[in-house]
């Protein structure tokens, strides 16, 4: 092991070949496709850049000067294009784009040819409201129609899009605008959540008092409460859009131009506002979204849940299935409304055949209870995702057993804001997988782990997780920071090798397993010890739903790890069962990752993407100030746990 490495301390043994059925009629069954990648990467990517339309070939596949990189440079295409009049040339316009499911019940059914015309309606409104290419729009609206529409209708006329999470504060939406200067914002009088309108607009005016950019606000009408609309500022879509004409011819856009900026939801600091760019992100999201997800056109109902305010969203909700030509299920809530099956609802009436969610998701579906899907028909699945954190093993076989059914193979997909796309994950027809492991990097991407004198680690062996290869939807940088884009993820071990913040192990068999992030890597008596694999451990007792842990100061040990753990349904967590857990975890990996304490807790303090923050239970275990707390989703869990932790004998 080389110098400061992680160690690796679970072992998994479980493994599942792709099910003969699903392999049957897959896509990719063998491994020629990495072979072919390998032999020449730059050519693997240009076939498959190729399969979408561009107006004018490109000159050089690769321009690389680290960490500058350029792909398919001269060429040039349009996205909007290339996701909607493609297919409607080809004769699929009646095909359902968006099967559009309302948080209250409400429904929309959205062929590719409606979604073209609202497109182009859309775009020809943007350009009245004085949008051209290159300008900056700000989006701020719930999970609607109107979200993927107008994205496409910045697309079209070469805008960037920049969207900002509707669930994110008033603070969060005026520092994003100001930080790229954008010229119009678009937003909705409200959202729903859980049955109860949040004000959108309200949120929105008040960012905007202390913004300078914006000429106008277009606002969507969504939940019919009463909003106020400045005069000559404020336009809404039902008066302005309707009327437009349903021609706007596409703007060619050069392949390095730029398509949006997104800012990572600050897990850890201040948000950054991602680049990317036009043909390469296409040609990544779409190769990766046909391929990992095995998509079959023609019959499939391809569902990702996530928020379009996420990069997942905009790649595996907007980019990837329309560039695709699927049918896609775009739900506007959240998992418990009305009930705790409302997915479960969802697939049985569209059926959906691949579902795409987070562990976070999953294990709260853990928590709830088997009986919701229980309830379901969910026969019409034949493939799983995930995304968004390292997915513990029980919860990865509790997603196969009990919304799989056991048939569907499980794509675990490692991927960032900054990677644009998917990067590490199984081929389903193809990769033998285990639970909790995102297995290999993908054909054409390349990904290995260095110690922390930028050694390569060798097999099996953990450490830093790099990509030591430009890939096309990779960022181009961070907007207005160029000395930040190249600290951040260039300068740990320079070389153009691209620092991607996460721990990562290989087994003997080579597989990549996610250990989180690097700065949560805990130090016990000179171990380095993933939080990961600590969580995974207490949750593959049966007693436990959900569990954090993280590293706090130790006089003795340098760092002890201290656990939060969230029971499963009517567990109630007690003496005997922390006893007991800690042992469970000695004994499932080793005594030294053995947690010195445990707290049970009903909720664990998360991002609004659904990702634990461990930072601040560092900060609760150590009795230190609380660090920054405005991208919580709910700020009442912390302090419910930093009370009970006080109180602990
Ligand atoms: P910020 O960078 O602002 O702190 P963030 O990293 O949470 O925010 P994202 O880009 O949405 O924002 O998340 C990417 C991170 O999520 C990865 O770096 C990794 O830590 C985690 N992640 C995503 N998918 C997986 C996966 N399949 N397995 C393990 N970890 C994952
Ligand atoms: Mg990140």
């Amino acid at each position: 092991m080389g110098a400061d490495a992680i160690e690796g301390l679970l072992d998994e043994s479980r493994t599942f070949p792709p099910p003969p059925e699903f392999q049957a009629n897959a896509l990719v069954t063998g491994a020629e496709i990495y072979d072919d990648a390998n032999a020449d990467f730059e050519g693997f990517w240009a076939r498959e850049a190729a399969q979408l339309d561009w107006s004018r070939e490109w000159d050089t596949i690769l321009d690389w000067q680290p960490p500058h990189a350029k792909w398919f440079v001269g060429g040039q295409l349009n996205v909007a294009h290339n996701c909607l009049d493609r297919h409607v040339e080809a004769g699929h316009g009646e095909q359902v784009a968006y099967h559009w499911e309302g948080e209250p019940g409400d429904t929309r059914t959205i062929t590719y040819q409606q979604l073209l015309d609202d497109v182009q309606r859309t775009a020809n409104a943007l350009k009245e409201l004085g949008v051209g290419k290159g300008d900056r729009v700000a989006i701020y609206l719930p999970m609607i129609p109107e979200l993927p529409t107008i994205m496409l209708a910045c697309a079209r006329i070469g805008a960037i899009h920049s969207v900002v999470f509707a669930g994110f504060s008033s603070a969060a939406l005026r520092d994003r605008i100001n930080d790229s200067s954008c010229k119009l914002l678009v937003t909705a009088d409200g959202s729903w959540r859980r049955g109860n309108v949040f004000p959108l607009k309200d949120n929105a005016d008040e960012a905007l008092a202390e913004t300078d950019s914006i000429e106008h606000v277009l606002v969507v009408r969504r939940t019919e409460n009463d909003v106020a609309m400045t005069e000559g500022r404020d336009v809404w879509w039902h008066e302005l859009v309707p009327g437009q004409s349903t021609e706007c011819p596409p703007e060619p856009m050069d392949a390095e131009d730029l398509l949006y900026l997104l800012y990572t939801s600050g897990t850890t600091g201040k948000p950054k506002g991602i680049m990317h760019t036009t043909g390469g992100y296409l040609t990544q999201v779409a190769f990766t979204h046909r391929y990992v997800f095995d998509l079959e056109p023609d019959t499939d109902v391809y569902w990702c849940a996530a928020d379009i305010g996420w990069v997942t969203g905009h790649s595996y909700i907007v980019y990837g299935p329309l560039a695709n030509r699927a049918t896609s299920v775009m739900y506007e809530g959240t998992p418990n409304h009305p009930a705790e099956d409302r997915f479960w609802e969802i697939v049985e009436k569209y059926g959906v055949t691949q579902l795409y969610t987070a562990p976070t998701a999953i294990r709260s579906f853990m928590k709830w209870g088997d009986e919701h899907p229980a309830r379901h028909d969910l026969s019409s699945l034949r493939l799983l995702g995930t995304v968004g954190e390292p997915i513990n093993p029980e919860a990865w076989m509790w997603y196969r057993e009990q919304i799989g059914g056991g048939r569907c193979p499980i794509v675990d997909t490692w991927w960032q804001t900054e990677t644009g796309a998917i990067m590490i994950a199984p081929l389903p027809g193809a990769t033998t997988t285990k639970p909790g492991s995102a297995t290999f990097p993908l054909p054409g991407i390349s990904a290995t782990i260095y110690d922390d004198r930028g050694n390569e680690v060798g097999v099996p062996g953990g450490g830093y997780l790099v990509l030591d290869r430009p890939w096309p939807s990779m960022l181009r940088g961070i907007w207005g920071d160029e000395q930040r884009f190249a600290d951040t993820y260039w300068s740990r071990f320079g070389g153009g090798i691209y620092f991607a913040g996460d721990g990562a192990k290989r087994d003997t068999d080579g597989y990549f397993w996610l250990l989180g992030r690097v700065d949560d890597v805990m130090n016990v008596s000179g171990h380095r010890i993933s939080t990961t694999e600590v969580e995974s451990a207490l949750v593959s007792h049966p007693s436990v739903a959900e569990a954090a842990v993280v590293g706090r100061a130790d006089a003795q040990t340098g760092q002890a790890i201290a656990a939060f753990v969230t029971p499963r349904g009517n567990v109630e967590g007690d003496e005997a069962l922390a006893k007991e857990l800690r042992e469970h975890v000695a004994k499932m990996i080793s005594p030294i990752a053995k947690p010195a304490s445990l707290l049970f807790t009903a909720d664990l303090p998360k991002t609004r993407s659904g990702k634990i923050m461990r930072r601040l239970l560092k900060d609760i275990a150590e009795d230190k100030e609380l660090g920054d707390t405005t991208t919580l989703a709910d700020a009442g869990v912390v302090d419910t746990i930093k009370g009970r932790y006080l109180d602990q004998p």
